[in-house]
């Protein structure tokens, strides 16, 4: 689970689109220009460009 206050505060750091989480996949997806996903490790987005992988 990911805290949804959280999640709403979230942007995504390479496009500053926005971004939704994917509880199946365990990630966070950029809805924006870029369609970067990030991976969820324990519950906490790691909204780092390195660690984003395109979708
Ligand atoms: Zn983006």
């Amino acid at each position: 689970m990911v805290d949804q206050e959280l999640l709403s505060l979230l942007i995504c750091p390479n496009c500053r689109g926005e971004v939704e989480y994917r509880e199946e996949q365990q990630v966070v997806a950029c809805t924006g220009k870029c369609r970067y996903v990030y991976p969820v490790v324990k519950g906490i987005p790691h909204m780092l460009v390195a660690e984003a992988t395109k979708s």
